[in-house]
């Protein structure tokens, strides 16, 4: 299939992880893709997804930084001539209980996982607007933006703020032909995962490594974690056509491990 030939699509975070199996998709879909994160290495996705005979481009920016997050869409627009997609996956997590949670970790958390995803919003929507042929905002928040889980206040706060202005902005860009939506993966297996892991297995005391992500996944009614491309499937679709309908819903994407 290709869907999304001739279509430029912007990921965020897209040089691993979940970001990287959403990269993957589009571009076996024909896409464009423009793949940002802060390490330098997102130019070695980039070049890994040319070499399978896409069209992408590695962008180093920060989403907490305004004027970078500008430069990002304007080399989306140098490159490929317009913006029709945007996925704003970026997101960092930290663990602590809560009299050891610093300010510094509630900001980095919020100006990350929040305004990050705002701020690639807004630069979108520009070009969207501009363009006139509407666009397809995806917002990645989290099981923790229905159920926050414990040690994680910060993250959950963060996460719940990405639904809140998921609904705000569907609601002013509907009429422009842009819909927005948000994500929610449960327990999917990345590096994310590993820290996780680690952190909450200790801090919960009663799991060495690797045991907690088990005991949770025995939570889970389809009894496995999810991987990259299970999140995948779901973006594709609110990016596709199929999707024209569907706008300000947040969804979640974890195996029925929740099912508000
Ligand atoms: P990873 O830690 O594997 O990847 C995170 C990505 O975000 C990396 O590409 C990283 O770039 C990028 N990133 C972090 N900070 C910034 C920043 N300031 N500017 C630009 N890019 C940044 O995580 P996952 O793939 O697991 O997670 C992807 C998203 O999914 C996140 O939003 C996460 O909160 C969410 N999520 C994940 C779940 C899971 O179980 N894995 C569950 C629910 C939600 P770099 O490598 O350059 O640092």
């Amino acid at each position: 299939m290709n869907r999304f030939s001739g279509k430029t699509i912007v990921v965020t975070g897209g040089n691993q992880g979940i970001g990287l199996a959403i990269a993957e998709r589009f571009a076996a879909e024909g896409a464009n893709l423009v793949l940002a994160s802060v390490e330098e290495q997102v130019e070695d996705a980039a070049s890994t997804l040319r070499d399978r005979g896409a069209n992408a481009c590695g962008v180093v920016c920060d989403v907490t930084d305004a004027a970078a997050v500008r430069v990002l869409y304007d080399r989306a627009e140098h490159e490929f001539g317009r913006v029709d997609v945007s996925v704003q996956n970026a997101g960092i997590i930290t663990i602590a209980k809560v009299e050891a949670l610093t300010e510094k970790q509630w900001d980095d958390t919020m100006n990350v996982n929040t305004k990050g995803v705002f701020l690639c919003c807004q630069e979108a929507i520009r070009r969207m607007r501009k363009s006139g042929d509407g666009g397809k905002l995806i917002n990645t928040a989290s099981g923790q933006a229905r159920d926050g889980f414990i040690y994680t206040p910060h993250y959950a706060a963060s996460k719940f703020g990405v639904m809140g202005l998921t609904q705000s902005l569907a609601k002013e860009v509907a009429p422009d032909g842009i819909t927005v939506n948000a994500i929610c993966p449960g327990i999917i297996k990345t590096d994310m995962w590993d820290y996780n892991d680690r952190v909450w297995g200790r801090l919960l005391g009663e799991y060495g490594p690797g045991e907690l992500m088990e005991a949770w996944v025995r939570n889970i009614p389809m009894k496995r974690a999810g991987e990259g491309k299970d999140v995948a499937g779901l973006v594709a679709f609110l990016a596709s056509e199929d999707a024209d309908y569907i706008t300000g819903q947040t969804i979640n994407v974890d195996g029925g491990l929740i099912m508000s």
